[in-house]
């Protein structure tokens, strides 16, 4: 069996760095906020060239304690995708906000810039909740359209909170995600994420200094200056030292991992080409992704064939995601209906990830192109 992702040939190069990286840790004893957090921090704020960066216990606290920060609640709408993990749409219906499904578009399964606005507009003249913030995500590492997002939520003085959970490490025109210029970005340490530690993790990012200081009183239970001084209400929102200093380690090989990211994806592109009903995945002008995923579309009718068959031959695969958000059940009392967001019914209906990591070989992946071209042909 070929593995989907492997953590194993990734661990093999750095286990020295990360073993010794724990040995510190062990030495030192300060499990809770020891050096390498802060270490980190700094270190991720080079990589990615934001001002402050607020590490945190998951990305999913990140969407959160930024949510928290601006203080959204039950009378806010906050618009997502409607093709995402589960996470960048309940983290706003936990504070009590409304989530508003925006579609997305049918080539980058990112936010579908002009949906948002009608959605914004069908928002403000229901008058029922007010417009608070946009979840732009950007989708299996590639970063979303922010060049027409931004302005509109500067024309509708609203929040807009990055959800690069997956995309640690893309860019868009030479800028890297988590710096793009919204108020505020979260990602995710989540092993199988691009960037990811042996357990959860997450960070927030913000060129915003006030909200940087909020954001790391909300990460210890709303501290003041004192610990036992609470100045409002916060989470235990903190990341491990021993994370910590797993994340530096694996830091040092990433830019090397990203560039191979991008080898592997494009051999993918170029093995796939010409089969019939498949299209392999694409990335908007400009963009650079970190290949979270990689993502083909095939016919609908064709999929669960192709996916038990490509298991039988040792090729595993996954769906992201097999349904859109709105149609979860988590969110039936919102009545939303798939004739809203077809693009997004769409992609759920047809996606299938192929394994991907930095380390698999251009043989295998002409392998599992030459299986799937038998299958479908
Ligand atoms: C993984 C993920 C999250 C949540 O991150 P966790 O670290 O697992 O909490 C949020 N949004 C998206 C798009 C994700 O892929």
């Amino acid at each position: 069996m070929i593995p989907f992702i492997d953590l194993e040939k990734q661990q093999r190069q750095i286990r020295t760095s990360i073993e010794a990286g724990i040995k510190r840790v062990l030495d030192h004893g300060h499990y809770i906020m020891g050096p390498e957090v802060a270490e980190l921090e700094e270190k991720l704020c080079q990589f990615c060239g934001a001002s402050h960066c607020i590490t945190c216990a998951s990305g999913s606290d990140a969407l959160l304690m930024a949510l928290m920060a601006w203080e959204v609640g039950p009378q806010d709408a906050v618009f997502v995708p409607a093709f995402t993990f589960f996470a960048t749409a309940e983290m706003a219906a936990l504070l009590g906000a409304t989530p508003v499904f925006v579609d997305i578009d049918a080539n980058t399964f990112n936010m579908n810039p002009a949906c948002l606005r009608e959605a914004i507009e069908r928002i403000l003249k229901e008058g029922r909740i007010k417009p608070k913030a946009v979840i732009p995500v950007d989708l299996f590492g590639q970063p979303a359209d922010y060049h027409a997002i931004l302005p509109i939520c500067h024309e509708y003085r609203l929040q807009c909170l990055e959800d690069a959970a997956q995309a640690f490490g893309g860019s868009h025109d030479g800028i890297k995600t988590c710096n793009l210029g919204c108020d505020a970005s979260a990602t995710s340490f989540f092993p199988a994420k691009p960037l990811g530690c042996y357990g959860d993790g997450g960070a927030i990012f913000t060129n915003d200094t006030n909200l940087a200081e909020k954001l790391r009183s909300i990460r210890i239970h709303g501290k003041g200056t004192d610990k036992y001084d609470n100045i409002r209400l916060g989470i235990n929102g903190r990341l491990d030292t021993i994370q910590a200093a797993i994340l530096l380690a694996k830091l040092e090989i990433f830019t090397e991992e990203l560039k191979l990211r991008a080898i592997v994806a494009s051999w993918y592109n170029d093995a796939l080409q010409g089969i019939p009903d498949l299209v392999p995945p694409v990335l908007a002008p400009g963009n650079f992704s970190s290949w979270a995923q990689y993502s083909i579309l095939v016919h609908p009718e064709k999929r669960d064939f192709l996916a038990s068959a490509l298991f039988k031959s040792g090729i595993p695969t996954n769906i992201y995601y097999p349904k859109p958000l709105p149609l979860l059940q988590a969110f039936a009392a919102l009545s939303q209906h798939p004739s809203s967001f077809p693009a997004s019914v769409n992609a759920s209906k047809r996606v299938l990830a192929l394994p991907f990591h930095p380390y698999l070989t251009q043989e295998a992946i002409n392998k599992i192109a030459a299986v799937i071209r038998s299958l479908l042909a």
